[in-house]
């Protein structure tokens, strides 16, 4: 049960605070000892589980899990939750409508819709991926508050019911770490849970309808369907992309065993979460990508942060590590492959 111990040890981070020495530096993953490879490689035929090399000893719960297999027996019975796919279908309509109501809108309004998704997507990106699934980084309280705001704007929960309960639960048993995104957002980003419905409540939908409609006058409609809805359907497809078109179309430099795959579209979308390929191959990298601030504002928003002193120990594959890997696995795209 890797996932469950990643999970549960990520309800108690963002309220205790960690000291280390590694002060705005980052870790770089140490490459493989030269000519140590084939032996290695020897190895792998009886240790599937992991590349040594690629990993901190406690990182290793987020690795992929070759061995593992599907529970015999029929497939969970699939399950419509009503309630959801009708607040589903009425979003959609009026995110809709917002993309016809665009035009009419004042610029601050596209304006502060387009800042508000940009936060909505860091309270995911940098936020529940990248600190408390991976921890491929380390927070300060401020900025882990920031995050937990962030975090109730993007409002992702729904998606988790709407997927089913058993489609969560064989996500985890999948050991498909990507699902914690989605439970993060149930309760466990906010303590006491209690606070997390107003929260969302007031984040998501209350305070974009209202700051356009009172601060510089816009119409109540248009600051409904183009801030709050549009914004939200957006957020929440950009989100599902990762997982459903990034694991569909793009090439697989680093791993071609596994589906997930380098998607430049999602990454625009999701501001540097579609280089999915990377990401699957090296789940501990804070870039979560090859490169820095290319098709990333998540990775440039993270480095700022760390400028300021609120993140640090920021992990990053070596040069070396990542050549081997593309060497040994990859489907031959990369460009120094
Ligand atoms: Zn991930
Ligand atoms: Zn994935």
């Amino acid at each position: 049960m890797r996932t469950c111990r990643a999970f549960f040890g990520l309800s108690l981070l963002p309220l205790h605070m960690e000291m280390t020495s590694s002060y705005i530096t980052t870790t770089t993953i140490t490459a493989p000892l030269s000519g140590s490879l084939q032996n290695r490689w020897e190895k792998q035929k009886t240790v599937p589980l992991y590349w040594e090399e690629d990993i901190r000893p406690e990182m290793k719960e987020d690795i992929y899990d070759p061995s593992y297999q599907d529970e015999e027996g029929p497939p969970p019975k699939l399950e419509y939750v009503w309630r959801n796919i009708i607040l589903m279908a009425l979003l959609h309509l009026g995110a809709l409508y917002g993309v016809i109501l665009v035009p009419s809108c004042k610029i601050y309004t596209c304006l502060f819709a387009f800042v508000y998704y940009v936060i909505s997507i860091e309270g995911i990106g940098a936020g529940v991926h990248r600190l408390w699934s991976h921890r491929t980084y380390k927070a300060r309280l401020p900025l882990r508050l920031f995050l937990i705001v962030a975090n109730t704007m993007a409002f992702q929960v729904s998606s988790c019911h709407w997927g089913g309960k058993q489609e969560v639960e064989q996500a985890l048993q999948h050991n498909h770490y990507h699902i914690v995104w989605l439970l993060w957002s149930f309760g466990c980003a906010i303590s006491p849970r209690r606070y997390y419905k107003p929260g969302i409540l007031l984040m998501c939908f209350i305070l974009p309808t209202l700051v356009p409609w009172y601060c510089w006058g816009e119409t109540f409609l248009n600051s409904l369907c183009v801030s709050t809805f549009l914004r939200y359907a957006t957020v929440l497809n950009v989100t599902w992309l990762v997982n459903s078109a990034a694991h569909l179309y793009g090439y697989r430099p680093y791993d071609k065993n596994i589906d997930p795959r380098e998607n430049t579209l999602v990454s625009l979308g999701c501001l540097g979460e579609g280089f999915h390929n990377y990401h699957h191959a090296f789940p501990y990298d804070y870039s979560a990508s090859e490169y820095r601030w290319h098709i990333n504002f998540t990775t440039f928003f993270i480095d700022c942060m760390a400028a300021l002193g609120l993140a640090y120990d920021r992990k990053r594959v070596s040069k070396a590590a990542l050549l081997a890997r593309i060497k040994r696995t990859g489907d031959g795209s990369h460009k120094s492959g």
